[in-house]
């Protein structure tokens, strides 16, 4: 297919007088059209990653990226993706939105794939493999021999969704795009970097793998403003440094309080800002703290999740305010 374009993909250089595109001449902030593709913040950000600016795709949320790749590798009806429960929703969501089948495996009762499995390999349906690590709502790293496999056996990409990887000392998968050319990395601004709000996602892929997903997405899919924010955001990344120091001693913190109390029987190794947590009479706890203003996420209904909750680290006050609402309880 033929992408759209504007006059100002095809042009290349300073120009002053703008008549091209229908736009209010009398200046705001927000008068022009913003870069169709964000080359200030793929600049900035291939600096701080070590990969190309053409390795980047960026997206209004990484939820854009999952439903793109979607679109462009998957035929409707006929091809599938792959993923491992429990895990993130929005790939069966986007999955079933475009009308692509969800094969689903269980993780093992670490939490982690169970391999090899041959008929990851030979079903040639499989166009995607969605892979979360660390995995939401678990909150454990996939072990790398696991993502390997994948990658070195699957017919299809790879997709390692790395919106949690800030708060690992894990290495990123972006590290090994060059060794793995079906391999596409995504992560978000949404977490680590305080921005949910603004919707800014990153895809790290091939370059040409990045120029289909250009391809196939709206024009100017990530405003002004967030291309703005973004930058100035990327250019103070020690703030987020300093955070997620913070949010990870309270995660140790809350991992020992929490196991401390009559009602957990397991707080499960978190290398995420959340810990999931199985308690007895879960869905219980889940309404009796939402009846006190408390909201965590409840996963008991979740099948390898039975009596689980996830609660995510807030501040250090948030944080000993749910402790408090659950010795209450108990
Ligand atoms: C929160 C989260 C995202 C982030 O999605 P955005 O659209 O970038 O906000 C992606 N993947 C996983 C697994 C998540 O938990």
């Amino acid at each position: 297919m033929k992408p759209y374009s504007s006059a100002r993909d095809e042009f290349k250089g300073e120009a002053e007088v703008f008549l091209d595109a229908n736009e209010n001449p009398y200046p705001s902030p927000y008068n022009r059209y913003p870069d169709p593709l964000q080359w200030e913040v793929k600049k900035k950000l291939g600096q701080l990653k070590g990969v190309d600016p053409e390795q980047i795709f960026l997206g209004n949320g990484s939820d854009e990226a999952i439903d793109l790749l979607i679109r462009a590798f998957c035929e409707p009806k006929v091809d599938a993706i792959l993923q491992f429960e429990p895990t993130y929703g929005m790939y069966a969501v986007c999955a079933h939105v475009n009308n692509v089948e969800v094969k689903s495996r269980l993780l093992d009762p670490a939490f982690d794939i169970e391999l090899p499995d041959a008929s990851v390999i030979s079903d040639s349906s499989i166009k995607l493999v969605f892979v979360c690590s660390p995995n939401n709502p678990s909150g454990n790293l996939i072990s790398e021999e696991k993502i390997s496999f994948l990658a070195e056996n699957s017919g299809g990409l790879v997709v390692v969704d790395e919106a949690y990887i800030d708060f690992t000392q894990s290495k990123s998968w972006v590290t090994q795009l060059k060794r793995y050319p079906n391999l596409v990395v995504l992560q978000t601004f949404s977490k680590a970097w305080g921005l949910a709000g603004l919707r800014l996602g990153m895809a790290f892929a091939s370059p040409e793998i990045v120029s289909i997903l250009n391809k196939i997405k709206y024009p100017y899919n990530v405003n002004i403003q967030t291309q703005e924010i973004a930058l100035q955001t990327l250019n103070r990344s020690g703030d987020k440094d300093s955070r997620v120091k913070e949010i990870i001693a309270e995660r140790e913190k809350m991992a020992k309080a929490l196991q401390s109390l009559t009602m957990t029987q397991t707080v499960y190794p978190s290398d995420a800002n959340f810990l999931l947590v199985k308690v007895n009479a879960a869905h219980d706890v889940y309404q009796r703290l939402m009846k006190i203003g408390i909201i965590v996420r409840d996963r008991s209904n979740v099948k390898p999740c039975k009596d689980c909750l996830r609660i995510t680290i807030g501040t250090p006050s948030e944080n000993d305010r749910l402790l408090q609402a659950l010795k209450n309880l108990s």
